[in-house]
């Protein structure tokens, strides 16, 4: 009690604008202590010492209140906040990886140039929807893209964008899907044209292949460094 009696006195302030908040907010809880204290001051009125020394433990009682009321309203205010940025933000597909082919990348691999990123990765690790949102295509042929994609997954997300994953060996999810950020939606594997066990990887700007846009430097942007 007496540091935070200490701590309050340097900054008045603040103590009384959060006494003052906490007193007119904490109603039921206040009952109590706030009856003591009432009678207290009205007492001090005629007894000058008692007064002080009641109005000080009245005082300090209300610090205490309004530095715990104070403290929950910062960690509830702080708990949202990373809700809101966790709801937000987006993740890699895989956890561990080794960066391979990147896009726009020639090659013999490609009709024409690297439509995504690759993250080499063991056969089996499992994906993860890099953001949240529904399943528009799922399953062989690329889902609709070509047999060059094996089996894949896209996913529509809220910002108008889809995210695409290739090569897999074992779907998880349907379409229509709804899939949370970072969610297990398959496993990686080497399946359609693929030159050894990796996820190709796609942001698109409409479901379709032909739409992708560079998904390192769209990573980049939300946050994510690969
Ligand atoms: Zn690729």
């Amino acid at each position: 009690m007496s540091k935070r009696t200490m701590i309050h006195r340097l900054r008045p302030s603040v103590l009384r604008t959060r006494g003052a908040v906490v007193a007119a907010g904490m109603g039921a809880v206040m009952v109590v202590g706030a009856g003591a204290g009432v009678a207290s001051a009205d007492a001090g009125t005629a007894v000058k010492p008692l007064a002080a020394n009641a109005a000080s433990a009245v005082a300090a009682q209300a610090e205490a209140q309004a530095s715990a009321a104070a403290k929950a309203a910062a960690a509830k205010a702080a708990a949202k906040k990373k809700a809101a940025a966790k709801k937000a933000s987006w993740v890699k597909p895989v956890a561990k990886y080794t960066l391979t082919a990147s896009f726009a990348q020639g090659g013999s691999m490609w009709a024409s140039k690297h439509s995504g990123q690759d993250f080499a990765v063991p056969v089996g690790t499992p994906v993860k929807a890099a953001h949240a949102g529904t399943v528009v295509k799922a399953g062989p042929n690329g889902g609709g893209d070509g047999p060059a994609y094996g089996n894949a997954v896209v996913i529509k997300h809220a910002n108008g964008k889809y995210s695409q994953y290739a090569h897999l060996s074992k779907i998880n999810v349907k379409i229509g899907s709804k899939v949370k950020t970072g969610q297990t939606i398959a496993k990686s594997g080497n399946t359609g044209n693929s030159s050894g066990p990796h996820l190709h990887f796609e942001i698109r700007t409409t479901p379709n292949y032909g739409s992708a846009l560079n998904p390192a430097n769209f990573l980049r942007s939300v946050g994510v460094t690969i």
